[in-house]
């Protein structure tokens, strides 16, 4: 407790008083830019990964970056995803799996969490990923089944998003757009979904050319195409 401790002090020695401004001006309101649906696992950190300051992430955390289908169970998640999406109105909703994720094991081998009944049923959500890689690839190895049900339980899970009413209709007006991505935790890639393709593939980032007048701050990456300018 002490490393946390002396973390919190360094934080309102240092950090707070150097960003004074930027914390004042979040007292009166959040206008976050995304939901950001990912795993509980310790070593995301979402806003390292998209190096955003505060107030630009709306967060839901859960074992596995499960997304349970609308109607299925009221509470946190589903909460979440509606404050998020129809009271802040989020522009972008980003569900990031990882590398090395314990549920991804626990969902293809579900006997392994038999004595921890709230998990087996959360994980139940992902059965579909669980029954997509049995089928498509019964004989491979486990790191290749990992890959796989990672990749598919990000997809099924964009899937069960879209179930939320809330998500449906700011989708459907074009208010809100979905991604989902698997992020490398041994190189720091981040492989996003391709609805089109129906592929995942490392989101590229190109560098904007600053001789181009008017060049963008960040450049826009197709896939994704959630790096666009916020001109909210
Ligand atoms: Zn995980």
């Amino acid at each position: 407790m002490q490393r946390i401790l002396a973390g919190l002090h360094r934080f309102q020695r240092d950090v707070f008083p150097a960003k004074k401004a930027l914390f004042e001006s979040l007292c009166d309101g959040q206008a976050p830019y995304a939901l950001f649906i990912t795993c509980g696992d310790s070593r995301i950190v979402p806003s390292l990964l998209t190096q955003t300051p505060p107030g630009e992430l709306f967060l839901s955390r859960q074992v596995g970056n499960i997304v349970p289908p609308h109607g299925t169970l009221y509470g946190g998640v589903s909460s979440t995803i509606e404050y998020a999406v129809g009271v802040l109105r989020v522009r972008h909703a980003i569900i990031c799996g990882h590398t090395n994720c314990g549920a991804m094991t626990a969902i293809l081998h579900p006997e392994t969490v038999e004595d921890f009944p709230n998990t087996r049923r959360w994980l139940a959500n992902a059965e579909v990923a669980r029954q997509l890689v049995n089928a498509r690839c019964p004989n491979g190895t486990e790191e290749e089944r990992i890959e796989m049900v990672t990749r598919e339980n990000v997809r099924i899970q964009l899937m069960h998003l879209e179930t939320h009413p809330v998500v449906a209709v700011a989708v459907a007006q074009g208010a809100l757009q979905l991604h989902g991505w698997v992020y490398h935790l041994e190189t720091g890639q981040v492989d996003a979904y391709n609805p089109v393709t129906k592929e995942f593939a490392p989101i590229t980032f190109d560098e904007p050319d600053a001789d181009e007048p008017g060049a963008a701050d960040l450049a826009i990456s197709e896939i994704s195409g959630m790096f666009e300018e916020a001109s909210r």
